[in-house]
């Protein structure tokens, strides 16, 4: 129907989060349509983010930087280290505000079903850095139930650093991102040994 390179696009397009066909064609569209305005500096973007933006090789952040910002960043307090899903629960704790840590990002949780092990997430690396000494508490802020927890609780028995988990309200399965900042800021307050 298209000329191959709208449907390439469109085919690009639909494989984004929360994008159908149907959406994807709208937003094809659109972007045609905003060719000046829109479009080719959407693709400078994308272009530059791919170029310069990586892991931080110490979190899992993703920044311009490594260490990232947050790592460089010496106002932030050593001794908090909060563990997250995903770099959008990082940013979703980052919007509200409400931690002045240092994060980990596991990327992903533990999931037998789908094949996800230990090896498969960045639990090696946390290990190591709690063992490096300055770490007081491990803020465990994953929501994928207790499975990924409980495994970072045995992992980081040896250490005696205390874990705890952000208080219910905290949906299970969902991502921390869907959370409102005032809900996200009384579960963290709220915390409790795992
Ligand atoms: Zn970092």
């Amino acid at each position: 129907m298209n000329g191959p390179q709208i449907e390439r696009l469109i085919q690009l397009l639909g494989r984004l989060p929360g994008l159908g066909p149907r959406s994807a064609r709208r937003v094809a569209l659109h972007l045609l349509k905003k060719r000046e305005a829109l479009m080719q500096p959407l693709s400078a973007a994308l272009a530059d983010a791919a170029n310069a933006i990586r892991p931080c090789g110490s979190c899992g952040n993703l920044d311009t930087i490594d260490p990232c910002s947050i790592c460089a960043d010496p106002r932030r307090d050593n001794g908090l280290l909060c563990v997250v899903e995903d770099v959008g629960d990082l940013w979703a704790m980052e919007r509200g505000r409400i931690f002045a840590g240092r994060y980990h990002v596991l990327g992903g949780t533990l999931s037998a079903l789908d094949g996800v092990g230990p090896e498969e997430l960045n639990i090696a690396s946390l290990v190591r850095r709690v063992a490096g000494g300055s770490v007081r508490e491990v803020i465990v802020a994953t929501v994928d139930g207790q499975t990924t927890a409980h495994y970072l609780a045995e992992r980081l028995a040896d250490s005696k650093v205390p874990l705890t988990r952000l208080a219910h309200g905290v949906p299970v399965g969902g991502e921390l991102d869907w959370l409102d900042d005032g809900t996200l800021a009384t579960a963290l307050k709220a915390r409790r040994a795992l």
